[in-house]
């Protein structure tokens, strides 16, 4: 075969790329309840599936193999083809295949490993070498975003290493000293790193010269963080710390292997040539669940549990209780069920009536200091999020006496703000974070800002962020382990589409900002701030936030997380209707939807919200609603009325 005709092949990594595209689009799709979206996924699948067995069949793995670094990016986009390809021409003929006892044992071990290392980092929290070795456990538990947020802190420490002038440098210095006699670590020896420097000078004793080892480091660190950035999908921040690592080591392999996996990924997913680095989409998804070593979800439906919900509900909802409530299982499409008497249920918390409530009563009334706004010159209050009063000398609103600029709507949030996180901001000049977004960036920039309130409530009250009681009871959409896990043989199917939207940005980089900003020694409180926290608190915020649109521009500009308020459950006929000014409040419905039925509601009767437009009919209600519910609403106003609309012809 001449070499003309390689550009007729069907392309491995292009075959592989359009698989990426294709479940990012499905994920896509789920998310924003498009059905268009989600065909256009899964037919893009279909053909890369094709494409991939072409390409398969035309190369001869042991000339032209890709090895490790294909094989673990054809895992994690759940490419066949080139998982086979890694393998073999990683292992020579031998392609690897794990029986499933085999999984379990190896990913035991590799938690095992996490703790270890963990602990090590509680221990020794400026040690950048130990961040390195959690990052790539992290990388082999299939983690990316948790490998790129070790990696980052290591690249911060390499440059404390470097500059006298840094706040952490003595102890970054010792650290790394720890390391520096004997052979060269075996975390550093990767790839052509080592072969692409020159050898590290040596000092009169024979040990190392530490920023010299630093800078080596610091390559190292851009590896992890553009393939495991490149992985989640966040091409952009994938590509500018790959060209950092180019630019300090041009010749190496590894990067330049990145470099162009980014650029194949980027022109299959923006289906043009890829432009600036700026274009390059950001936003990847990551997996969405109850990490295995997350020990701060309680358990919702215990007893303890549910008293303290109940304590809490008595003084904000006096006629409500909190129970384990039935729930439909949400459906992932449109199903033959709904014509079904019995459908499959879960268990899930919900409110209900303890009383009789009357048609337009009251049902709850809810307080939240889990609030964001993200303009910087608004008048609304810095705890609650409402309006502030008008100016003059009758105004209620009071100022912080420590801050100027910080104003409440009145003495009693002044209070709720000094007694819950107030002094961890006061003066910090945290205000101008994430402020003023791209309106593309607004939704973003308040479930970002509702973070940092929750960090600013852990820190000012000592506590670990998840244990912060206001979001600790929130369920946060989660998937097992065990389904998000990447199936690594050769044999497996499409890869589980992973459900929590992350960006570098976002869940990394802004989060550490922030918490720099108000004085938080960002090595040493790991155990609070870690990466998994951070996305552990948006899986919770997303899906139970409110937000508010500015009447002058539409965009979103004010949000809260109201965690009595979300522990009613969706039914597209809702007993109740909500609004949220200062506080948020559910009132009984003076008539329901379906055949205009008299409001009010019953003792024993659960408490049913809307989280999507009930005016809407049953197909834009579903497809809308799946955003929100993270699936098929399957209330009985929709499965009725979509039943109806089958039997009667058109
Ligand atoms: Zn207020
Ligand atoms: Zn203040
Ligand atoms: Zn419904």
């Amino acid at each position: 075969m001449s070499s003309g005709n390689n550009s007729q092949q069907p392309s491995l990594v292009g075959g592989h790329a359009e698989w990426i595209k294709g479940a990012t689009e499905s994920t896509i799709g789920s998310v924003t309840g498009s059905q268009a979206w989600t065909t256009s996924g899964e037919q893009a699948k279909a053909h890369a599936v094709d494409t991939m067995k072409a390409a398969g069949e035309n190369r001869d793995p042991s000339i032209q193999g890709y090895g490790k670094v294909e094989q673990k990016l054809g895992q994690v986009a759940g490419c066949e083809g080139m998982v086979k390809e890694g393998a073999a021409s990683k292992n020579g003929a031998r392609v690897m295949d794990e029986s499933e006892e085999e999984v379990d044992t190896r990913i035991e071990s590799l938690l095992r490993q996490r703790q270890s290392l963990t602990d090590d980092l509680l221990a020794r929290p400026y040690d950048l070498i130990l961040y390195i070795q959690r990052a790539l456990v992290y990388a082999d538990l299939a983690y990316p975003d948790l490998a790129a947020g070790d990696a980052y802190r290591a690249l911060l420490l390499t440059d404390e290493v470097r500059d006298e002038s840094f706040e952490y440098h003595e102890q970054a210095l010792e650290a790394l000293k720890s390391h520096a006699d004997g052979p060269l670590l075996d975390v550093l020896e990767h790839g052509s790193l080592l072969g692409s420097q020159s050898r590290l000078p040596e000092l009169d004793g024979g040990a190392k010269d530490i920023p010299a080892l630093a800078s080596l480091t610091s390559i190292r660190c851009y590896q992890i963080l553009s393939l495991n950035l490149l992985l989640c999908g966040c091409l952009k921040s994938a590509s500018k710390f790959c060209e950092r690592g180019l630019a300090l080591s041009p010749q190496n392999q590894e990067l330049l292997n990145t470099r162009s996996y980014i650029q194949t990924v980027a022109e299959r997913r923006t289906r043009k040539p890829s432009s600036g680095v700026n274009d390059l989409p950001d936003w990847g998804m990551v997996r969405r669940e109850i990490y295995p070593w997350n020990s701060y979800e309680p358990n919702r439906f215990s007893e303890d549990s549910l008293d303290f919900l109940n304590t809490e509900l008595a003084t904000m909802a006096p006629k409500c209780t909190v129970q384990v409530a039935e729930l439909p299982v949400l459906l992932e499409c449109p199903s033959r069920t709904d014509g079904y008497d019995i459908i499959p249920t879960c268990s899930q918390l919900g409110l209900f009536a303890k009383e009789d409530i009357a048609p337009g009563e009251d049902v709850l009334v809810e307080y939240s200091l889990v609030t964001a706004n993200n303009r910087l010159k608004e008048s609304v209050c810095d705890a609650c999020s409402g309006e502030l009063p008008p100016l003059g000398s009758e105004s209620t609103a009071v100022n912080c006496p420590d801050c100027y600029d910080t104003v409440f709507c009145d003495q009693y949030c002044f209070e709720q703000a000094q007694n819950l996180y107030h002094p961890a901001v006061c003066d910090k000049d945290v205000d101008s974070i994430a402020k003023d977004p791209d309106a593309k960036e607004a939704d973003s920039s308040l479930h970002l800002l509702l973070l940092a309130r929750v960090l600013a409530m852990a820190a000012h009250q000592g506590i670990n962020p998840l244990d912060v009681n206001q979001i600790k009871y929130i369920w946060g959409d989660f998937i097992s382990s065990k389904t998000n896990e990447i199936d690594l043989s050769p044999n497996a199917g499409p890869p589980p589409d992973w459900t929590l939207p992350f960006s570098f940005a976002y869940n990394i980089e802004t989060p550490l900002h922030i918490l720099e900003k108000m004085d938080i020694d960002i090595y040493a409180t790991l155990a609070d701030y870690d990466v998994w926290v951070f996305n552990t608190l948006y899986s919770k915020f997303r899906g139970t936030a409110s937000a508010r649109k500015n009447p002058r521009d539409g965009r979103p500009d004010v949000a809260a997380v109201h965690p009595f308020w979300c522990l009613a459950n969706h039914d597209c006929d809702p007993n109740v209707t909500w609004d949220w000014g200062g506080r948020m409040v559910l009132k009984a419905r003076e008539k329901r939807i379906v055949d205009d039925a008299p409001g009010g509601i019953r003792a024993g009767e659960e408490i049913l919200s809307h989280y999507c437009d009930v005016d809407l009919p049953v197909k834009q209600r579903r497809e809308w609603a799946r955003g929100s519910l993270g699936g098929w609403c399957m209330c009985h106003r929709c499965r009725q009325e979509a039943t109806d609309a089958e039997n009667t012809p058109e």
